[in-house]
């Protein structure tokens, strides 16, 4: 397990001396910086490695006067927040965070495999076999991540990282809300707005997987991420997104009307259990009623064959073929 250390500068001695040496992990100076793995709106992800104990990292850099410029302040307290509640195989860890004068570094378990939009490009689609073994382990992330009151309000293929052993890891949690105490709830990091004739709507994450209620400017839910997670299912078997099209606009009134049509390519059991998550009341969708959680999603004949258990101590191996 990952030791989390202190985000604000201080300096931890640590006086049990039969400890074996730990990574030097809350400053700047306890790692050598490498390549660039990749970049979003408000952070660079560099390679860290640890000097002490060569562990190597991903360390997401977010630039302070940038965050600032862009009202952007709660986003990285957020994810903080978020990422420190949330110990699960199937989300990224968080080892530290610390700042300099400059800069916030958070500190991640480095996830090698890249993101599950690439596995999709470089594959065209996946196999029903495998996109039923990663929508599984989404499920289970997402299961957790609602049972620790928080939701994430960003679920996309982008934001699904692949580990060494091609397991998912649930990541990107600047745009999360946490429901609980006084706790700021969220940032609006990925805040977008759309204007169409009659409103101006301002929304968190991204068009394509925001469902109908969020683009009308109403509270995020549950349902929200079930929704993304339904459009996931349909991006891995059909290699393209479920609502798009030649621009933002046309997307969101294609969201709005709930626009879509799935293909007769498309399995039947995948079908299935998209049409019933992609419905426009969130109370309505699969998996959105209170007292069954997600077990009616669990139990939909598009996970047959998958042992919940196992799966959830990562027991069991993703059906890659060479
Ligand atoms: P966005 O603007 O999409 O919200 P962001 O600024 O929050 O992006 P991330 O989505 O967290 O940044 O990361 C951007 C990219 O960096 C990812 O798509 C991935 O390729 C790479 N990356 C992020 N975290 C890790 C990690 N823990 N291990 C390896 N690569 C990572």
């Amino acid at each position: 397990m990952l030791k989390v250390h202190n985000y604000k500068h201080t300096t931890q001695i640590n006086t049990n001396t039969k400890c074996p040496p730990l990574d030097t992990l809350n400053s700047k100076s306890g790692f050598v910086f490498g390549k660039c793995l990749g970049s979003g709106s408000y952070s660079t992800i560099v390679e860290a490695r640890a000097k002490n104990s060569g562990t190597l990292y991903a360390a997401k850099i977010m630039n302070k006067n940038h965050i600032i410029k862009s009202k952007k302040l709660k986003y990285p307290e957020v994810e903080r927040t978020a990422l420190l509640r949330l110990d699960n195989h199937f989300i990224v860890k968080l080892a530290s965070a610390f700042q300099d004068t400059e800069n916030i570094f958070f500190i991640l378990s480095y996830e090698e495999n890249g993101d599950l939009f690439s596995l999709i490009e470089k594959n065209g689609v996946l196999s029903k076999q495998l996109a039923q073994f990663y929508a599984a382990e989404l499920l289970l992330a997402i299961e957790f991540i609602h049972k620790n009151n928080i939701l994430h309000r960003d679920i996309k293929p982008e934001n699904i990282l692949l580990d060494k052993d091609m397991h998912i890891k649930l990541s990107d949690f600047g745009s999360a809300k946490i429901l609980d105490g006084n706790k700021e709830d969220h940032m609006n990091k990925t805040e977008s707005t759309i204007c169409d004739r009659k409103n101006i709507v301002s929304f968190t994450g991204t068009i394509e997987f925001i469902p109908p209620e969020i683009l009308k400017g109403n509270q995020p839910e549950k349902g929200t991420d079930i929704w993304a997670f339904g459009c996931t299912i349909y991006q891995m078997l059909m290699g393209k997104p479920l609502f798009k099209d030649q621009n933002d606009l046309f997307t969101f009134q294609k969201v709005l009307n709930i626009e879509y049509e799935l293909p007769s390519s498309l399995d039947l059991d995948a079908k299935d259990i998209i049409s019933k998550i992609i419905v426009e009341i969130p109370e309505e969708r699969l998996g959105c009623k209170k007292e069954l959680e997600l077990k009616e999603i669990k139990d939909h004949t598009f996970f047959k064959g998958i042992s919940w258990i196992p799966l959830g101590m990562k027991q069991i191996q993703p059906p890659i073929s060479d």
